[in-house]
């Protein structure tokens, strides 16, 4: 029977990238001992006393349909959490509470965007951009972010590629680059969106894991709060990757609008997960903070491994779980390269081209593992890249 267009052609090929990443778990499987270092998932799971709510919750009867654009309580949590951040005011009609930061993704392109129209997104990119784009029904357009920019977005390039755009989504801190976007490159978009009059989605979902300099929400600067939607997401800051619970925040009418979509989508977020996660929001930026230490920790690790050679550069990671290292001494491309460290090392890193064009002569590292293990996988991976020479 025939499949339609948008889902057979949702992604260039079924793997959608993550190539690399079913081959090392495909070893695993058949017993293999693999050191993963491919996705952005902690090392540790949800903490129990959210775990403890999250039952108590359910148990306390939060079992059934819960209220579609979020329970108010978590709205106007977020909408406090938001406000003081940023600076824009900011309540709880201005949020939809949304199954994780990849609903909300695919929900603001929905929004922003009518089928066929140019969706424009920054490259090096999180793997699923350009296949939630289209899914959205738009037309996804790479605009590169240089390596020899250290992947800093030039809105030069942003400018160009805007006559006609109805989005733009950004990522900052960004993944896979580490990279966290400057007020330069911040205010570069936005006079690109206000010239053309495209919407910008704003993914922020690692905006509690800075390593360096600050975090600076799109939705802060002078006139974008009207057309900035900014996905925010549990997923990182809070360990609750499986819970799938996150956020768009946006101006009213367009929240009411994604109010209407979640009702034909989703139909909302379990009761129970968002009660526990107004509890884990309310735990305050400590808990938060706790949760970011061992990324922060591995990447001080890995700057002092990487220090001393120049075979193997990594790009300053500002900020995420993760590290973009330069390979192209080696003279491989990032998927050769990455192949060949799974094969030959058993050690599974995801191939720059992954993530685009942009990135191509790179690896990308998660900073997921215990610190030993990941200090021993990224020696190797030193040792590995200079007998390639
Ligand atoms: N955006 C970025 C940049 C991500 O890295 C991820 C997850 N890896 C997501 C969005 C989606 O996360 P979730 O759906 O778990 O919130």
């Amino acid at each position: 029977m025939k499949l339609s267009k948008r889902i057979t052609t949702l992604t260039e090929d079924e793997s959608g990238g993550w190539a690399l990443y079913f081959k090392a778990r495909a070893l695993v499987e058949a017993g293999e001992s693999v050191t993963e270092l491919t996705i952005g998932e902690h090392d540790v799971g949800t903490d129990a006393a959210i775990l403890d709510e999250m039952h108590r919750a359910a148990k306390a009867g939060h079992t059934g349909y819960a209220a579609i654009p979020g329970i108010p309580a978590l709205r106007d949590e977020v909408a406090a959490r938001v406000a003081a951040t940023t600076g824009v005011p900011t309540t709880g009609d201005n949020v939809v509470i949304t199954a994780g930061g990849q609903a909300a993704l695919f929900a603001a392109h929905m929004a922003a965007c009518d089928p066929g129209d140019r969706a424009l997104f920054i490259d090096p990119y999180y793997a699923t951009y350009p296949g939630t784009l289209r899914g959205a029904g738009a037309v996804p357009v790479a605009v590169p972010a240089r390596a020899e920019n250290a992947f800093q977005p030039d809105p030069k390039d942003i400018a160009a590629a805007a006559p006609g755009a109805a989005s733009l989504l950004i990522n900052t801190p960004n993944n896979p680059t580490g990279v966290v976007y400057s007020r330069a490159t911040l205010e570069g978009v936005a006079e690109a969106a206000q010239t053309h009059d495209f919407w910008v989605i704003s993914d922020e979902v690692y905006d509690t894991q800075i390593w360096e300099g600050e975090h600076l929400s799109m939705r802060a600067l002078p006139g974008m709060a009207d057309r900035t939607l900014v996905v925010g997401s549990m997923s990182k800051s809070h360990a609750m990757t499986g819970s799938r619970i996150g956020w768009i925040i946006g101006p009213d009418e367009a929240v009411r609008h994604l109010i209407n979509l979640s009702t034909h989508t989703t139909y909302g977020v379990a009761g129970y997960i968002q009660k526990a996660a107004l509890f884990a929001l309310r735990r305050g930026i400590d808990f938060e903070t706790g949760i970011a230490e061992p990324f922060r920790r591995r990447r001080e690790i890995a700057l002092k491994i990487l220090e001393g050679q120049n075979v193997v550069r990594a790009v300053p990671p500002q900020g995420a779980m993760y590290l973009m290292l330069d390979i192209r001494t080696t003279g491989l491309s990032g998927t050769a390269f990455a192949e060949k460290l799974l094969d030959q090392r058993r050690i599974a890193v995801m191939p720059g081209e992954s993530f685009g064009r942009a990135a191509a002569g790179h690896v990308r590292v998660a900073t997921t593992i215990a610190d030993d293990a990941f200090a021993a996988a990224l020696e190797e991976l030193v040792q590995f890249a200079a007998a390639q020479i």
